[in-house]
């Protein structure tokens, strides 16, 4: 799907519309301390003890996930940019495409 690179919308910041730069938001590589993550919680006594250990588990989620791979388009989700104040937005509601190309 193409995509413009800059479109006309609203600022919450300058309370007008104002030229925004589109771009699509790129994955971060999670901090392995963050909230969620498996070292944190083992580092808090969680996954550990006798018996079935479930979640905390040898096997990849990968294994145990069974829709990985099934679906071959990805949701949008695209970061707007004023160009006047440089405050930035985040898409209000995304949808599925294969492939996005700005043009
Ligand atoms: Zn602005």
């Amino acid at each position: 799907m193409k995509m413009p690179k800059k479109r006309n919308m609203y600022c919450r910041k300058c309370k007008r519309h104002t030229e925004h730069a589109v771009a699509q938001s790129k994955k971060k590589e999670r901090s392995s301390l963050k909230r969620g993550s498996i070292q944190r919680a083992l580092k808090r006594g969680q996954g550990r003890g006798a018996g079935n250990l479930g979640k905390w588990g040898s096997k990849p989620p990968i294994s145990r996930w069974k829709m990985a791979g099934v679906k071959s388009s990805k949701k949008t989700d695209f970061r707007f940019k004023c160009k006047e104040c440089g405050k930035s937005s985040v898409q209000g509601s995304s949808f599925r495409s294969k492939k996005i190309e700005f043009v």
